[in-house]
């Protein structure tokens, strides 16, 4: 079999979705999968609704999920122009090509593609005319997930519209023959665009491609597919998020896929080993964002030490938080080692963290009322302010074991000084262990805080 070629092919016409995002992934799986050419085609003829600002946002989101493309813009290859906007001479040639044939008629300033058959009148109750139908058979679609579909197209469209712009049909059919596209791997929104495109690709006398539809994505809550105005659709929101791409296409791959078992954090050199369209479920798939949140966990928690740290840099890099956090990269590096188990996102960080890099942090009210409302909350203030000259803070076990010395002469229990000084030193009752905190601040750091809370109740 001659090698396989596949396409994404976009309309800079808005923000990247998730949508579309997975469609890449779906082709340049296959691609790779096969030993393939994943090729990057820009449907931009239409001029009022495309813009360059998409475009950037198309090739960063694809650069960014790590989809390289073969060939196309920026890269090029030997079938190029891979902008449909530079592509007229294309179009004209294969224009000529079906007048030759006797495929096409002007009506109306505009170029109709004629189907082959019997012409006859009737009134279309639902558009309220009469039309010209053709007496054909169904035109029937082999497609890779949806199996055997057949539809009826039985009017002659245009391929030219009277401005003479080239429709979309036209274009997409002559950019699939004359870049060799052997499989076409999109959306179901197009099946119902398929039967054209096969007359077509037969008008041309050019062998019809694979056609592969995958199912839609809904959006998580309720009916209906995933919109680009829906919360999370936007592929440059994760990004901005600080969402870890491989987390991100990983979560993609399993949106109408699965590696029939029930495994879900994969490597993507396994999921390109088993990746077949005919896998592919024919049901929707739904959006889920508690499930993606789930897979960055879990990509957060198996990355190594330092490119944690070196990712959370990047992050904070962009976040107002950062100019504190990175003006003490020790501390910073400590911090982040701490948080990497805890978090589900980098997003969490600044919240998460802030106590750590700044003196001036807030004291959550609820959790304060709640713990200094003991009245011996300030008597265990003042104990472990006392003992802390004298305690070891180079480690964890160290501090737990004077901490808990400290206790045991006051016949309490470790538990009884955790709260109070929790609250002292980050103001809330969750987070790292105590020790760590302590350990991490040092102790003149901690000596404030916890003179700090005394003097504040
Ligand atoms: N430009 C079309 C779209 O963005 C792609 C059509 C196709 O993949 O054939 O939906």
């Amino acid at each position: 079999m001659s090698q396989v070629r596949v396409r994404f092919a976009p309309s800079p016409t808005g923000f990247f979705h998730i949508g579309s995002a997975r469609t890449a992934l779906f082709n340049w799986l296959y691609a790779r999968h096969t030993g393939g050419v994943f090729i990057l085609r820009i449907e931009d003829t239409d001029k009022e609704r495309n813009s360059e600002q998409f475009l950037n946002v198309i090739y960063d989101s694809l650069r960014w999920l790590g989809l390289n493309w073969d060939e196309g813009p920026l890269v090029g290859g030997a079938f190029g122009p891979y902008r449909q906007s530079e592509r007229a001479s294309v179009y004209s040639e294969y224009l000529q090509k079906l007048k030759t044939a006797g495929r096409t008629y002007e009506k109306d300033g505009a170029v109709w593609f004629k189907l082959l058959g019997e012409r006859y009148e009737v009134y279309d109750e639902h558009r309220k005319k009469t039309v010209t139908k053709v007496k054909v058979a169904p035109t029937a679609i082999e497609d890779q997930i949806r199996g055997h579909v057949e539809r009826l197209e039985d009017e002659d469209f245009v391929i030219v519209r009277s401005d003479g712009n080239p429709v979309f049909h036209f274009v997409n059919v002559v950019d699939d023959i004359a870049m060799q596209i052997t499989h076409v791997i999109r959306g179901e929104d197009h099946l119902s665009n398929t039967s054209k495109h096969v007359e077509l690709f037969k008008a041309f006398g050019a062998p019809v491609p694979a056609f592969a539809h995958i199912p839609l994505i809904l959006k998580q809550n309720g009916p209906g597919k995933m919109s680009k105005r829906d919360q999370g659709a936007l592929i440059e929101e994760y990004q901005k998020r600080g969402f870890l791409p491989e987390a991100l296409v990983n979560f993609l791959c399993l949106l109408g896929w699965n590696p029939k078992d029930d495994r879900e954090k994969m490597l993507i050199s396994d999921v390109i080993e088993l990746f077949d369209l005919p896998g592919v479920n024919q049901s929707n798939a739904r959006f889920d964002e508690k499930k993606l949140a789930h897979m960055n966990m879990a990509y957060l928690l198996a990355l190594p030490t330092e490119r944690f740290v070196a990712e959370a840099k990047l992050f904070f890099q962009k976040h107002p938080a950062g100019v504190a956090a990175l003006a003490q990269p020790e501390v910073f590096r400590e911090v982040m080692l701490l948080a990497q188990p805890k978090i589900k996102g980098f997003e969490e960080l600044p919240a998460y963290t802030g106590y750590f890099f700044n003196e001036d942090f807030v004291l959550d009210p609820k959790v304060k009322d709640k713990v200094m409302a003991k009245p011996e909350a300030k008597t265990r203030l003042g104990e472990l302010i006392a003992a802390l000259p004298s305690m070891d803070l180079s480690n964890d076990s160290a501090i737990e074991e004077a901490i808990k010395h400290l206790a045991t002469s006051n016949s309490l229990g470790f538990g009884d000084y955790q709260a109070v000084a929790r609250l002292a030193v980050s103001g809330t009752n969750a987070g790292p262990s105590i020790t760590s905190i302590f350990r991490v601040l040092g102790r003149t750091r901690v000596e404030q805080r916890l003179s700090r809370l005394l003097a504040l109740s």
